[in-house]
């Protein structure tokens, strides 16, 4: 299996070749040459598996750089129950993301059962793993720079601790965090996790990211590297939990379900799209966004107009909060039939003019691709938070809210949808509060006084400058 960029530059690579790198050299993003098909022998198989058998034999499909006696072993050792122990009462770890039934026809994926407990876990999980191996194999050592305004950093950080020639330097905007989210990263004592308070807005944090990337001498003399959601291993670690959630929510390989995201860079549903392509029975995926409604215009009407971030509104469903969505130009080289002129054409209005409208350049319809999409508001979250409570005694939290509303708004006769839970609400627990009048859920005891424990963080400010000194004399 070879990997090309969606732009069409460079010679096609190998899984591991790419895994430790960021961009494609021409600015694209990389896709496996082509799709793997399931066949139905293959699904009624996978059915019977566990979790981490189920994953390895996708990736197997995927990656054929490492043996597969490491493969599996990196499997077993990424999706254990150990690791995805938060689940629900009455669920079992073992499952790693069970399924609750709410209704027939409409279910719960909870993917949020990981040590920082939203999605994001899933697959940074796994990189950590696969980061530790194949630096192994080649004797090298690697500094990981990222900027966090909530989920990714903490889940980064959770995922490489006590990880073999690893440093994390991961920066947050000072003061901009919930007190839970920056009690998870800033109490990891780990000498080799790194925080770095920015003074300033997230955009800051990103900008500087993005500058001292750019240094391509600093970058390559202190081995700076990314786990930012372009990573295409972090995406393939994702289809996995589309067909596990399929075959808890079938009987049998002739049926159809469809699944509710809630998006933001689109990593998550670009998965979904993904084990579509390779012939897993997905009738629908819908699309739910914020009041952050780039990707629903799309869909809607086929124009792509990114927002700037002063336009990027601050809801209560923050890791939504995207305006403009990393991992979109994936799904739009397979819309455009794999056509990498195309593709670049028109990342190259989208620089010029600040969006594009494919309405005419290509004569397929996002339909065919299984695409719906809708909106949900603050109200529309809070509304599901409360309905999902006084109906199931069952506690989400604001993004799993938003993909019931816009499934529930959606819905058509005889559908089956699977929702992805993808964090928990003891993270969220002021909307859940606003929702409910009070807060009846309760955390889990490993979370109980975080907020209280010893903290590790480095206010510096907000200058590429200062944080390049600081690599520089931390590694
Ligand atoms: C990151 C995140 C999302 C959005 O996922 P994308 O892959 O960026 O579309 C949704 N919900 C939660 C809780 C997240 O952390």
């Amino acid at each position: 299996m070879k990997y090309i960029s969606t732009r069409g530059g460079g010679e096609p690579k190998s899984f591991c070749d790419i895994l430790l790198g960021g961009l494609a050299p021409d600015g694209g993003l990389y896709l496996p040459e082509t799709y793997p098909r399931v066949t139905k022998e293959m699904l009624t198989e996978w059915r019977k598996l566990s979790y981490a058998k189920l994953a390895f034999r996708i990736f197997s499909l995927f990656i054929d750089d490492i043996p597969r006696r490491d493969l599996w072993a990196i499997c077993r050792k990424t999706y254990t129950s150990d690791v995805y122990q938060y689940c629900r009462e009455g669920c079992n770890p073992a499952d790693i993301t069970p399924l609750v039934t709410l209704e027939p026809w409409l279910h719960l994926l909870e993917l949020s059962n990981g040590p920082t407990l939203a999605f994001k876990d899933i697959a940074l999980q796994l990189l950590g793993n696969l980061f530790e191996y194949e630096l192994g194999r080649r004797g090298e050592v690697m500094n990981i720079l990222g900027a966090t305004s909530g989920d990714t950093g903490s889940a980064a950080e959770y995922a490489m601790l006590g990880k073999k020639g690893v440093k994390v330097f991961m920066l947050s905007p000072e003061g901009k965090m919930s007190a839970f989210q920056r009690a998870q990263m800033y109490s990891l004592q780990d000498p080799n996790i790194l925080n770095l308070a920015v003074r300033g807005m997230f955009d800051d944090a990103q900008d500087i990211v993005k500058a001292v990337s750019d240094d391509a001498e600093f970058k390559a003399r202190y081995k700076i590297a990314a786990v930012n959601s372009i990573n295409w291993a972090r995406v393939m670690a994702q289809i996995v939990y589309y067909f596990k959630g399929y075959f808890s929510a079938t009987k049998s390989n002739d049926e159809f379900v469809n699944f509710a995201v809630p998006t933001g860079n689109f990593g998550n549903i670009c998965a979904g799209h993904i084990a579509r392509m390779m012939g897993l029975p997905i009738k629908r995926l819908i699309l739910a966004t914020n009041e952050n409604d780039v990707l629903d215009e799309f869909f809607r009407t086929g124009m792509y107009r990114p927002r700037s971030s002063a336009n990027t509104l601050v809801t209560s469903s923050p890791s939504m909060d995207i305006s403009k969505a990393s991992n979109f130009e994936r799904f739009v080289f397979d819309f455009v039939g794999r056509d990498s002129d195309i593709v670049w054409s028109l990342w190259h209005s989208l620089g010029t003019q600040g969006s594009f409208d494919l309405v005419g350049v290509t004569r397929n319809d996002v339909q065919d691709f299984g695409f719906v999409s809708g909106v949900s508001t603050h109200a529309d979250r809070l509304a599901t938070i409360r309905s999902v409570w006084e109906t199931y005694g069952i506690m989400i939290d604001t993004h799993t809210a938003d993909a019931l509303a816009v499934a529930r708004r959606l819905r058509r006769p005889g559908d089956n949808i699977v929702a992805l839970e993808t964090a928990q609400a003891m993270k969220f627990e002021e909307a859940i509060s606003e929702a409910l009048g009070s807060n009846p859920g309760r955390r889990h005891s490993d979370f109980v006084g975080i907020e209280k424990l010893p903290q590790r963080v480095v206010v510096i400010p907000a200058s590429s400058a200062e944080v390049k000194s600081y690599i520089a004399s931390n590694t």
